[in-house]
């Protein structure tokens, strides 16, 4: 085995979907990501260690999986297409560490999962991956609304997602979905990642990004967070128009809600004419509490 070459080299990468006859399937986003030096960064960006139970999302042929194997205490690989499993057994086939299941990950119960699977559930639990990019948003809403507490979740994105995830306030990538992993993570881009290391390449250009728990807790909490993040989808429907057009559409026209929206506004001190992208989070909570105490939200 010592003189085989990783899985992530180009050599091996092409001698695997030679032997098994793997044809990419855009349907499932396959790119296989083919520079060994991309794929150990990435597990020195989650700091993978012997302590961590490590769920990898979408194996592949195993590249990301085989490094992960050699750095973590167990990992538990989920595959959604099932002409891969038996690839990634053989391939796989030194490291007892990995388990690897034909699996839907949007489907999955993790915490089933984790129970069922690691011989202690109890260490922390870290989530890597090179994603299958046409499910994005929703893989990270899933994990985010799952009860599991996740150590880190260091997965590789395109770059124009990577950069909404981690916006500031006042910029056009700001938007709902940085607010939804800002009110649980701390969001850092790690490195970029260029498009040719990729078999096939993309169109798009791609970045790791790392989310850690938040250090410190929200200054206020929201009534509800689900009806919070309705809201806050609400105010971004129109970005280019004014905060104030997107709660009239959002929340009503009527005289009576008008002037019960601008009394709020001036009480927390936010111009009607603002853009929704300038709030922070912390404003579109106070917002949304303000509004469901006057009974509008
Ligand atoms: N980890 C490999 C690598 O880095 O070379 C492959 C990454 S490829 C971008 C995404 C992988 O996710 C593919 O293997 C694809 O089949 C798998 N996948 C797609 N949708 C999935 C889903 N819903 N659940 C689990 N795996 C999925």
């Amino acid at each position: 085995m010592s003189n085989t070459p990783e899985i992530g080299s180009r050599t091996r990468t092409r001698a695997i979907m030679e032997k098994y006859g793997i044809h990419t399937k855009k349907s499932f986003g396959q790119n296989f990501l083919t520079d060994l030096n991309v794929l150990k960064n990435i597990v020195d960006a989650a700091k993978i260690t012997k302590e961590d139970n490590v769920i990898e999302i979408g194996p592949g042929i195993g590249a990301l999986t085989e490094q992960l194997a050699q750095s973590a205490g167990e990992v538990l690989a989920l595959e959604i297409d099932q002409d891969l499993i038996p690839v990634l057994e053989e391939v796989l086939e030194p490291y007892g560490n990995v388990t690897v299941l034909n699996q839907d990950v949007l489907q999955a119960n993790l915490p089933e999962l984790i129970k069922e699977h690691f011989t202690d559930p109890n260490k922390p639990v870290k989530v890597v991956a090179n994603l299958p990019y046409y499910i994005t948003s929703p893989i990270l809403m899933n994990l985010l609304a799952s009860p599991v507490k996740w150590a880190a979740i260091c997965v590789m994105m395109q770059k124009e997602v990577a950069q909404r995830l981690t916006a500031k306030p006042g910029t056009k990538q700001y938007g709902a979905l940085t607010l939804a992993i800002e009110y649980q993570m701390s969001a850092e881009i790690a490195f970029n990642v260029s498009r040719r290391v990729f078999v096939p390449s993309p169109n798009v250009d791609s970045a790791i990004v790392v989310l850690k728990p938040r250090q410190s807790p929200l200054a206020v909490q929201p009534f509800d967070k689900k009806k919070l993040f309705g809201f806050i989808r609400g105010c971004f429907a129109h970005r280019r128009k004014s905060l104030w057009n997107n709660l009239q559409s959002t929340i009503g026209k009527q005289a009576e809600t008008k002037e019960k929206m601008q009394g709020i506004l001036d009480q927390l001190g936010i111009s009607a004419q603002i853009r929704p992208e300038r709030l922070t989070l912390e404003q579109f909570i106070k917002l949304a509490n303000a509004l469901h105490a006057d009974q509008l939200l």
